[in-house]
């Protein structure tokens, strides 16, 4: 049908990728197909300390992670991996664990089948499974190993550690064309050719292709979109994507934002990390917390209600306007774990947060529940909206508190009825 709308929104076509699961016990995230784009994340602890890993995990589970990864980098870190999921089942945290190896992944999934039965995916890095007639005999145990326990896996690539030797004879065939490529090209066709033949080679040994995901992840943007775009092209696995080494603070979350953005919005991605290095003492959290952002700024997924908040400007001298954003963004993030089974459908809320009368008012009634604090020189009175309409008009020092109370009331009545029931 044709619409006769002229400002069409442009919603991005998914690509066509099977469908896997990625299973925990009763806890199913599909992946690819029609699925939703998930989250992943992935821990920063040595995974030998296995309390202090699942503490993490569960950390990241709660601010929205679907799937967490983790490094087993060493036999004691095989050995604890069950132990750090039965510390989960423990605690009633079902997220699904990958399991990241490198370089012994053959000898520890092989020598150490609790931790490879109590993973969920395995991350397989094609160019750090083994040199020369290693290669393919220790890449064959991991997949085995996949197949006894019928888990997924990711063939990673990363251009930090391409296969070498397939990266060479690939310069070789490219100096005998009439034309040569660049090198830059001939490296993306490398990290791709090495992913796909992987995946193939995994099919050819009995792992089904829909348990198969493929990433190639490299740390420039334009250099992403470039691999990602091609890769979708050739196959329909599903894709993890993620800007590796994208760096700290700003860099990092601006440089993955607009790489996973462009992709997503083509409809390439099926689960997408973010990788931050986090400032000394901040959360690894923080890497889940822009990945949903991303994933709701482009109208793909819903995770928390969404606060509308003006600038400020010399309209709002004093932080009190600062603070309540803040405020108010923290306690709808730190509530939802709760929400999210207490109110089905709380995600889509929309607060307002305004600093003045220019604007607060009338942003405050398109959200569902908004307020507009008093700018320099008005009456220190805060009129609250709620569906469309003037509520009532807080006042004191205690705006915050009692906007809150208000935020959670409303959520209540509003999303609250169906599981009266369940909750009287
Ligand atoms: S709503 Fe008021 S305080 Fe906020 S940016 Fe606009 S004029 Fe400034």
């Amino acid at each position: 049908m044709t619409s006769n709308n002229p400002i069409a929104l442009s919603e991005p076509k998914k690509r066509v990728s099977l469908q896997s699961q990625v299973t925990w016990g009763q806890r199913t995230v599909t992946v690819g197909g029609d699925a939703p784009v998930r989250v992943q994340s992935m821990t920063n602890t040595d995974t030998e300390d296995a309390i202090g890993t699942a503490i993490q995990v569960k950390e990241l589970a709660n601010a929205g992670s679907e799937m967490v990864r983790i490094t087993v980098n060493t036999p004691e870190a095989a050995k604890a991996v069950p132990y750090i999921r039965e510390q989960l089942d423990r605690m009633g945290v079902d997220v699904p664990l990958i399991g990241d190896f490198h370089f012994n992944g053959h000898r520890l999934l092989t020598e150490f089948p609790e931790c490879a039965e109590a993973l969920s995916k395995y991350r397989i890095n094609p160019g750090n499974v083994g040199k020369g007639d290693k290669r393919d005999r220790q890449f064959g145990m991991m997949i085995e190993a996949a197949m006894r326990w019928n888990k997924a896996i990711r063939i990673g690539v990363n251009w930090g550690s391409l296969d070498q030797e397939l990266l060479a004879n690939m310069m070789d065939e490219n100096s005998q064309r009439v034309v040569p490529w660049d090198a830059k090209p001939v490296m993306y066709n490398a990290l791709i050719v090495s992913a796909l033949a992987s995946a193939h080679r995994a099919q050819e040994m009995g792992l089904p292709a829909h348990q198969i995901a493929l990433s190639c992840k490299v740390s420039g943007v334009q250099d992403l979109i470039a691999v990602y775009r091609e890769l979708g092209r050739r196959c329909d696995y599903p894709l993890h994507l993620g800007l590796t080494e994208a760096g700290m603070g700003t860099k990092g979350t601006v440089a993955s934002s607009v790489a996973l953005a462009v992709l997503l919005q083509e409809g390439i991605g099926d689960t997408i990390r973010v990788s931050l290095t986090p400032a000394p003492g901040e959360s690894r959290t923080q890497e889940v917390v822009i990945a949903s952002e991303i994933l709701q700024a482009l109208g793909l997924r819903k995770f928390v209600p969404s606060v509308t908040a003006c600038p400020g400007c010399g309209r709002t001298t004093s932080t009190t306007f600062q603070e309540l954003t803040q405020q108010i963004d923290n306690f709808l993030r730190e509530r939802m774990p709760v929400w999210k089974h207490r109110y089905p459908g709380v995600e889509n809320l929309k607060v307002a947060v305004m600093g003045c009368i220019v604007n607060g008012p009338g942003e405050s009634k398109h959200a569902d529940i908004g307020i507009s604090l008093p700018g320099t020189g008005e009456a220190p009175a805060a009129p609250v909206f709620i569906d469309g309409e003037k509520s009532m008009t807080l006042r004191g020092e205690a705006i915050a508190a009692d906007f809150q109370r208000v935020v959670e009331n409303y959520i209540d009545q509003r999303f609250g009825s169906s599981n009266e029931v369940a909750t009287s």
